[in-house]
């Protein structure tokens, strides 16, 4: 039993380790590789993890959109919190209410953090007009 909760411990440290885990397979068996396999799933994640921190998730062709947003529902476009919602498909009375929920960008950016469609909405907005005021921003 002893033996076994050992053994337990360390895939347990495998899993977690932060590197190549086939790598740290083969040191714990007295191999050393000099490369990452590429194969487990640090590797694969760590491949994926890399492109995404270079490169925004945030689609220019989307953004073109938001720009056409502006002079279609001004009200909508000007309000980053409204406008971040609408992009992450978070439904609202009031989104509901403008019949936003059914807009080709509802959505349209679920895939990226809440938090990083509402920045790039803030700046979108720092270089436009200034925003009105509205109570909604400040919840
Ligand atoms: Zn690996």
């Amino acid at each position: 039993m002893q033996a076994e909760l050992q053994r337990l411990q360390q895939v347990l440290e495998l899993i977690s380790l932060d590197g190549c885990q086939t790598n740290a397979l083969a040191a714990h068996f007295g191999e050393q590789r000099q490369q990452p396999c590429g194969h487990c799933s640090w590797c694969t994640k760590g491949a994926s993890r890399i492109p995404q921190r270079q490169v925004s998730r945030i689609d220019d062709a989307i953004w073109q959109q938001v720009e056409n947003l502006k002079d279609e529902q001004p009200a909508m476009a000007t309000n980053p919190r409204m406008l971040t919602r609408l992009l992450c498909g978070i439904t609202s009375p009031r989104l509901s209410r403008n019949k936003m929920t059914g807009h080709s960008l509802f959505g349209s950016l679920e895939h990226v953090p809440f938090a990083e469609v509402l920045s790039k909405a803030v700046q979108s907005m720092d270089v436009g007009n200034a925003v009105s005021e509205d109570p909604q921003l400040t919840q």
